[in-house]
């Protein structure tokens, strides 16, 4: 290893380069490499599907795997909690845009949790930085590059940043041709094929009902991409390392950030305003894209309903390298279960073993010492999880094979153990919830007591396949019956 460096794909220069930070004299408050890293995060109008979550937790495995290598990382994920979407949300529920946000935010959290991300160190709301966004669209209308539309709204003129020496197109190809000067969209998203300025500031309008605020424009509301520059930059500064978010943000979103950050001229001469981008590829759904709006998805909350733990999900979510789409199936999740479980089954036995000698005699040699080494290969070439696995699942097998030969000391065992929890600040799996059935499941098990008794088998049997489907097999012992996880 020595000093090498981690090496990632950059969407800005589209190839692998090492990772090297962009102020390489800062510091954390822990004396370590000080990184920024912005994560674009969830639009508060509904549930998060695991698609959304398959990009949360890339950028959970990003942050934990620059920590491990001694970064010392400051995460931010905004919360999107004004946007067109959630506009149109309000006004059907009826309620405030801070109840309506307020509810799916905490939710977010909640999954998050249950996935075994890390909270974010910030965790900034667009509308608590109303100020920052207007002064910073006020810097792009002073520079030229902003300007009014007949209806109040303010625009981010392409040809006025292009017209500054500036790069509008840094991480996607973009045809100027098909572009009409001065065309607008007024829309947060939309296509490569509806290239034109897009709006920094929307007009206030009847159907924003009370979401609005007031600006040197008039009243309104700001439009989504000049949010996440106004946050990023306040946050972590005019230049920052590491920004991420799912590919379909590459364009327009990220684009968009990247002329509104750079086009106010905040950067100190040379510098970027990111300069590692990284995108997650989609998790699909029968070769589609996961998404609302196809209605082909699952929450988080739904696979837990079925009886699949969070530690599962991200298993599987953490099973194929980032920038490769895989498809979602339950099937999938199944094997991820079965993995995880493999994994599990090992690390107890060990535990099993140090729990023999409470305090081991001497710091012993664990039973694969390369363990560590050949993970950070595996891991430093572009995060590839894929070879990462196979070195725990090698060294699972190994582990195995020394403990049934009865090699191991309580020490090894000790050692193993302690391998194995620098390579989980990494994939985050932690340690399996007891084996305690929660009282839900211990109150089915009961009534199938029960129903047994009445000699209603076919209640009996209808009980064991619903708590099969919840994860639980319900063993007949001399004791009564026994519960375990499936
Ligand atoms: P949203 O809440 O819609 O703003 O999306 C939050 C994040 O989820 C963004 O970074 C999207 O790029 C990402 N995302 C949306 N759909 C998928 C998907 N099917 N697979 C992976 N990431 C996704
Ligand atoms: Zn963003």
């Amino acid at each position: 290893m020595g000093d090498s460096r981690p090496q990632l794909f950059n969407t800005l220069t589209r190839r692998v380069e090492p990772f090297e930070p962009l102020f390489p004299d800062a510091r954390d408050a822990a004396g370590r490499p000080a990184i920024g890293m912005y994560c674009c995060g969830p639009t508060v109008y509904d549930f998060g599907h695991i698609g959304n979550f398959r990009t949360f937790v890339f950028a959970d495995l990003v942050r934990r795997y620059l920590e491990f290598r001694g970064f010392g990382v400051n995460h931010v994920m905004n919360i999107t909690d004004v946007e067109d979407k959630i506009i149109r949300r309000v006004r059907e529920s009826g309620k405030t845009l801070r109840e309506f946000t307020g509810h799916y935010e905490a939710e977010f959290l909640r999954d998050l949790e249950s996935l075994g991300c890390l909270r974010p160190h910030h965790l900034p709301r667009a509308t608590e930085f109303m100020p920052q966004i207007i002064a910073l669209i006020e810097k792009l209308e002073q520079r030229g590059i902003a300007y009014r539309a007949a209806d109040g709204s303010v625009y981010f003129s392409i040809e006025k940043y292009r017209g500054c020496g500036c790069r509008y197109g840094q991480l996607v190809n973009l045809n100027f041709d098909a572009m009409r000067v001065g065309e607008r969209v007024a829309n947060d998203e939309y296509d490569k094929e509806s290239l034109a300025d897009f709006a920094l500031w929307k007009a206030r309008v009847p159907d924003d009902g009370d979401v609005f605020w007031d600006s040197p424009w008039g009243q309104g509301r700001p439009g989504w991409h000049i949010e996440c520059s106004a946050m990023s930059m306040t946050i972590l500064g005019p230049s920052f390392d590491v920004h991420l978010g799912g590919e379909d943000l590459a364009f327009p979103h990220h684009e968009d950030e990247i002329a509104q950050s750079e086009g106010a001229g905040v950067q100190t001469p040379g510098r970027p305003f990111v300069k590692h981008w990284l995108h997650g590829a989609h998790l699909l759904v029968e070769g589609k894209k996961m998404s609302k709006s196809l209605g082909n998805y699952f929450t988080v909350r739904d696979l837990l309903a079925k009886g699949y733990t969070g530690r599962e999900v991200r298993t599987l979510l953490l099973s194929a390298h980032f920038r490769e789409t895989f498809n979602f199936t339950l099937a999938g999740l199944d094997g991820a279960r079965a993995q995880l479980a493999r994994i599990d089954e090992c690390l107890a036995k060990l535990r099993e073993l140090v729990a023999q000698a409470p305090s081991p005699e001497s710091v012993a040699q664990a039973p694969s010492p390369e363990l560590v080494a050949d993970f950070i290969a595996a891991m430093d070439d572009d995060l590839n999880v894929s070879k990462a696995w196979a070195v725990v699942f090698d060294w699972v097998r190994d582990t195995n094979r020394a403990l049934a030969d009865g090699q191991l000391s309580p020490a090894h065992a000790a050692a193993a153990l302690g391998e194995w929890a620098r390579l989980d600040s990494v994939f985050g799996l932690g340690t399996k919830a007891s084996d305690e059935a929660p009282a839900e499941i211990v109150a089915l098990a009961n009534d199938r007591v029960a129903a047994k008794k009445a000699k209603d088998f076919a209640r009996a049997d209808a009980i064991r396949n619903e708590l099969k489907a919840k994860g639980w097999t319900v063993e007949d012992t001399a004791k009564g019956p026994k519960l375990k996880r499936a």
